[in-house]
């Protein structure tokens, strides 16, 4: 029976699509298409791209879409790591004070505004139509603090929140007329700067707070023009998912200036293993200490710092999308490499920047489950055209991989993509091991952009898959490895005297004062600290006896399997255990590309033909 199926490979970058004519046992690839993924992936976003790439896939194959009789997708690993990334340092914040901590006990819930006052001296407030925050150091008794405030309150004077020393929140609240939320156990209270405009909020039992943690929350309340929007925006982001906070507005140049810490890292292991680690440390030492956790259940940050900012709202941000509660997300891996990145200095007057070292973090994070039947359901209606839901991703990929020639089973993919490492062990026996690693091509892109203070993520991709040249003069350019290249052309005025970009016909000149070789070795370096500690990360996860040695075909798949550096990189680094690695060629003719999506296709019939 003649039959056309489509493989759709959904990833976190790119959907892919293979389309075949299926006779018998004889397949015949006729047109494959790449777009980049609509959407998070698994997500009902995905459809849009998926059609697209149909309807371009059909084209070249010059067939109708109607002819097509059966869709396989991908199965989608539960994981996502697109998302989560970021770099971690300390950050120093002035103008601002900010308490955020998660107190046992605070008082009430809600959000209060208001002038700092202490508490002695709220009853001798002037401005009665004034709203005020009181502060209350632990030398007061609770039941004398709610006598007084009950006491303001009965004067027609507005307080619509509290900070207090001791753990005395539920105390003081049980006995206020007037209720409001109320933040205790604040150790250093002398700190807070009186008579400025501050914010209180306190969010329900096992909820989070809403407004102080969200930068135009932040904005609103203290009328910040964008500029002081984008400096508030790190408080914001230190504050997520605290269930309590603070934040103190205190005009220019009053405030000492603040720190906020990189923070720890807890690692929660099977057996109730602990461990900890602070990013100060470094990501050597971070990654260590990972070494030691026998089986990760989960990670989390330190709250009230920057790593806890980012695993907090990592876990808030896929909660929403996947309508989950944020307990049920968990961290399945990460890698942190050791950055570069600039922070601005504190009273510059030309955005001068100072180089400060700290840690990008990359991570998997793992949902119960990703709603990829909704995707297959939702398609299938659209296009009125059957959709099943093909095997698990790895198994699909080493299926695909092994049409590269000159390899067999027993075969390892590495499929390194944006987001994500996958890598997959097939032996003889058709039997596979596979693990989802965090850290891909979008973190190179990252360090890229951060290391060499480009502020701008195309251009950092740029960068990253093309090499560089300095144009010396009008008809000469020195390359890379020092070779002069000469052109018929002059190049363009422009370049003059710059490093550039060499794309195939175009030359993007660079405004940084960076030389070409720290330019490379910056990106040369970046791709190392991803993808060579990776790649031997996932074979130690994958090789059972952690044996390197017995392994012979290492065959890489995927979006940064096309880069022009980092393939060699690998095998050279797995050329050392006696490994061939490089890129795939998949049918002989894509290369690292369409491994997934071809490998559905033939997946199907040897399913057909078994049964
Ligand atoms: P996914 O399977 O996660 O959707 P892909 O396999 O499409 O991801 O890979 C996407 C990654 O590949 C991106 O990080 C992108 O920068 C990188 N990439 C794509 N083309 C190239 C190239 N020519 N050189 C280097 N990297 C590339
Ligand atoms: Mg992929």
């Amino acid at each position: 029976m003649k039959r056309i199926l489509a493989g759709v490979d959904i990833g976190n970058s790119s959907t892919e699509v293979a389309i075949a004519r299926l006779d018998g046992n004889d397949i015949k690839f006729l047109s494959q298409c790449l777009v980049r993924t609509t959407g998070i992936k698994g997500t009902s976003e995905n459809v849009e791209g998926i059609r697209r790439a149909l309807q371009e896939a059909v084209k070249k194959a010059d067939i109708e879409f109607e002819d097509i009789d059966l869709i396989r997708l991908n199965d989608a690993v539960p994981v996502i790591g697109d998302l989560a990334m970021d770099l971690i340092s300390e950050t120093i914040i002035t103008e601002s004070s900010m308490v955020g901590h998660n107190p046992d006990t605070p008082g009430g819930a809600g959000l209060g505004v208001g002038i700092t006052v202490l508490i002695d001296q709220i009853r001798k407030v002037e401005q009665k139509e004034q709203d005020y925050i009181a502060v209350i150091p632990k030398y007061f008794d609770y039941a004398w603090v709610a006598h007084c405030l009950n006491q303001a309150e009965s004067e027609g004077i507005s307080i619509t929140g509290a900070v207090v020393q001791k753990d005395d929140g539920v105390l003081i609240h049980n006995r206020l007329k007037k209720k409001i939320p109320i933040v205790d156990e604040v150790a250093l209270i002398e700190k807070i700067p009186l008579w400025k405009l501050a914010a209180v909020e306190v969010a329900l039992p096992g909820h989070v707070i809403r407004t102080l943690s969200n930068p135009y929350g932040l904005s609103t309340i203290f009328q910040l023009d964008p500029d002081e929007t984008i400096q508030i925006a790190l408080i914001a982001k230190a504050l997520v998912g605290n269930r309590s906070a603070v934040v103190i507005r205190t005009p220019k140049g009053e405030v000492v200036e603040r720190k906020i810490e990189a923070g720890k890292i807890f690692l929660k292991g099977a057996n109730t293993q602990k461990l900890e680690v602070s990013i100060n440390d470094g990501a050597e030492e971070i990654m260590n200490t990972y070494g030691k956790v026998e089986t990760l259940i989960d990670v989390y940050g330190e709250t009230g710092t920057n790593v806890g900012g980012m695993f907090n709202g990592l876990r808030q941000d896929l909660a929403q999308l996947t309508g989950q509660s944020p307990d049920d997300i968990t961290i399945s891996d990460f890698l942190a490499v050791d950055a570069v990145i600039p922070n601005s200095i504190t009273g510059a007057m030309a955005g001068e920047l100072s180089m400060e070292s700290g840690v990008a973090l990359a991570s998997m994070v793992k949902t119960d489950k990703v709603p990829v039947q909704k995707v297959a359901s939702l398609l299938e209606k659209e296009l009125g055209i059957e959709v099943e839901i093909g095997g698990v991703e790895a198994e699909m990929a080493i299926c695909g991989a092994l049409t590269t020639p000159g390899t067999r089973k027993p075969i390892v993919i590495l499929d390194m993509g944006g987001g994500s490492t996958d890598a997959a062990l097939m032996y003889e026996s058709g039997k596979i091991n596979s693990c989802h690693l965090a850290g891909a091509g979008s973190m190179v892109t990252m360090l890229i952009n951060s290391e060499l203070a480009l502020d701008d993520k195309e251009l950092a991709e740029k960068i990253k898959r093309n090499p560089l040249g300095k144009v010396l003069s009008l008809f000469h350019m020195q390359l890379e490895d020092g070779t002069m290249l000469f052109s018929e052309k002059p190049y363009p005025p422009h370049t003059f005297g710059k490093v550039v970009v060499r794309e195939e016909d175009e030359l993007t000149p660079l405004a940084t004062k960076a030389t070409m070789d720290k330019i490379r070795e910056i990106r040369r370096s970046a791709k190392r600290r991803v993808f060579v500690t990776n790649a031997l990360r996932a074979l130690k996860r994958v090789v059972p006896t952690g044996n390197l040695k017995h392994l012979s075909f290492v065959v890489m798949v995927g979006g940064s399997a096309l880069d022009f550096e980092i393939p060699q990189m690998l095998t050279e680094e797995l050329g050392k255990y006696g490994i061939v690695a490089g890129f795939a060629n998949i049918r002989g003719t894509e290369g690292p590309r369409n491994a997934v999506a071809t490998g559905l296709v033939l997946a199907s019939v040897r399913h057909e033909v078994l049964k």
